[in-house]
């Protein structure tokens, strides 16, 4: 168990596609543990998800306040309505843009033990659990924000995600299992 460095946006990783879980093997285990505790030691963490610390396997952890929430190969069974709000990234500490996401979703996912639970939620929960899900598929929030703008946490400046990569001092690394 240990802390991971996060992968930062500008990283070709974070684009790339995560290979399904077939089996909770003690590796696949060893890899949630270190969501976990990587989640943790981030102040102002809502979820992260494998590729983020450079495993390309389908696995997210959340905390929105309710409790640690582990998902190994996500699935939306339903999504509805819409919600519009501020999303932030791990991999790209210090801005925020403007995302529409629906208010309501349902998954289905596997939990370590490799039982199979239903989760669902509205507001942030949601937000976060399709936010995570996409880190999984090669999306990220920028994508979706409005004009594919984003700000900056502290000066309220606006611009694209080029230039915050080039501004950002986290410099991009590479962890390919
Ligand atoms: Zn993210």
């Amino acid at each position: 168990m240990a802390v991971q460095s996060i992968v930062s946006f500008g990283d070709i990783l974070l684009r790339k596609k995560a290979k399904h879980v077939i089996s909770i093997t003690p590796r696949m285990i060893r890899i949630l543990n270190d969501l976990v505790d990587t989640l943790y030691a981030v102040e102002g963490r809502a979820g992260l998800a494998a590729p983020q610390i450079g495993i390309l396997r389908r696995m997210i952890v959340m905390d929105c306040g309710q409790g640690l929430m582990e998902l190994i190969n996500p699935q939306i069974l339903d999504m509805r309505g819409e919600q519009k709000g501020p999303e932030a990234c791990l991999s790209l500490p210090h801005y925020i843009g403007a995302v529409k996401r629906a208010e309501y979703v349902k998954v289905r996912a596997m939990n370590r033990h490799g039982e199979h639970i239903i989760i669902e939620g509205t507001g942030l929960i949601a937000r976060c659990i399709q936010h995570e899900m996409d880190h999984l598929d090669g999306k990220l929030f920028v994508d979706f924000a409005e004009g594919n703008w984003i700000y900056s946490r502290t000066s309220g400046d606006k611009m694209s995600l080029a230039d915050a990569i080039n501004l950002s001092k986290h410099r991009p690394m590479r962890m390919v299992e």
